[in-house]
């Protein structure tokens, strides 16, 4: 069952637009497209020798505050580059969680999105939570805010709500659940054969196709992710037209049509997992293009080309690459640790609320290991 309520997918797209760097992806031939959707790893804003300059300075910053780098695949690859030689990591929302949690270091620099830095902070109140820009944010989180969705729940008393963590603090808060899409599906499978009837929010497509899949009774609420959202079923025919042989790679945040075209559906990681194992020299990546400096790295010998986004009847003409997550780079990042205003804070008794459905995800995730 379906029921859209009161926000829709536009709430994040008109600030995102005002980001963007429009690029009509999808007109010309066959050919055309597949040209410009061929991987080609974008300019760098800086030189190798800027490069070495930048990060023997962060290191050092580094090193001085005890302080450790967890970035997300679709943050800039000078940036995934620098966490890696740094000891920090480079994953998905899951192991991004689990890996601040678990380090060591007092300080912790997250490289991605405003949740994920709360979502840090909640997992670690005694540690220090810094972000390159507290200005990132996120289509989802934009698109649920927390007063009517808890007048939402309110109406459905009965249902389990599951929320993605793609939200603000206060609407983990409200959940009774917390997933990543690593493990929504496992999650709402395992609470429909518990007989749990449940509220999804705020992804209606990770949610449609979580539905599809378990058939559990969801009420979905209308958000979308305004990268995702933007790839479209017929560009991806026009590529496999020209390539037959490659293997389509979609998120779950994209549309169902989009989905149904794919050889493997997952979050980044298990992404990232499918082209390693699937025979396909080529692949056709309905995803962030953030990503492909990972792809690249792990199987430099297979190709990989962006699914194209944009179109006829488009609100956005984006460029498979998050606004938000663009704008951490190796300047605010470097400046994260010393400029004040920089520093995540969570209101302590909304943390320890929004802990429960984290908490409950984290041992989730342990018993399926
Ligand atoms: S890519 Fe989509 S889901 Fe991820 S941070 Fe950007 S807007 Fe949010």
């Amino acid at each position: 069952m379906t029921e859209s309520s009161y926000q829709t997918a536009d709430a994040g797209k008109s600030q995102a637009l005002k980001l963007c760097s429009t690029v009509d992806a999808y007109s010309g031939s066959a050919e055309d497209i597949v040209k410009r959707h061929l991987y080609e790893p974008a300019p760098q804003a800086y030189t190798e020798t800027e490069y070495q300059r930048a990060s023997e300075k962060i290191k050092a910053i580094l090193e001085r505050e005890n302080a450790a780098i967890i970035a997300h695949y679709y943050t800039d690859p000078l940036i995934q580059r620098l966490a890696e030689e740094t000891g920090g990591v480079v994953s998905d929302s899951l192991e991004m969680a689990r890996f601040g949690a678990n380090h060591p270091a007092e300080n912790l620099i997250v490289a991605g999105v405003k949740f994920m830095g709360e979502t840090a902070k909640i997992l670690s109140p005694e540690k220090h939570v810094f972000m390159p820009t507290l200005e990132a944010t996120c289509s989802l989180d934009l698109g649920c805010p927390i007063e009517p969705f808890s007048a939402f729940c309110d109406e459905h008393p009965d249902r389990t709500v599951v929320v993605y963590a793609n939200t603000s603090a206060a609407v983990k808060a409200r959940a009774d659940w917390v997933v990543t899409s690593s493990i929504a599906l496992d999650v709402v499978d395992f609470l429909d054969a518990e007989g749990e009837k449940i509220i999804w929010a705020p992804d209606k497509h990770l949610g449609s196709y979580i539905q599809k899949h378990t058939g559990a009774d969801m009420l979905l609420w209308d958000s979308a992710c305004i990268v995702h959202d933007e790839f479209k079923a017929k560009g991806i025919h026009d590529l496999k037209a020209v390539y037959p042989e490659a293997a389509v790679l979609a998120h779950p945040e994209s549309p169902e049509s989009v989905l149904a075209l794919a050889d493997k559906v997952g979050s980044t990681t298990q992404i990232i997992r499918a082209a390693e194992q699937l025979p396909h020299e080529k692949f056709i990546v309905a995803t962030d293009q953030g990503i492909f400096y990972k792809l690249s790295q792990l199987v430099p010998d297979k190709q990989f080309l962006i699914a194209p986004t944009g179109g006829a009847g488009a609100g956005c003409k984006s460029c498979a690459n998050c606004p938000w997550m663009a704008m951490n780079n190796l300047d605010n990042l470097a400046s994260s640790l010393t400029q004040a205003g920089n520093e995540i804070f969570v209101e302590p008794q909304l943390a320890q609320q929004a802990l429960t459905p984290l908490q409950r995800m984290l041992d989730f995730v342990k018993t399926q290991n």
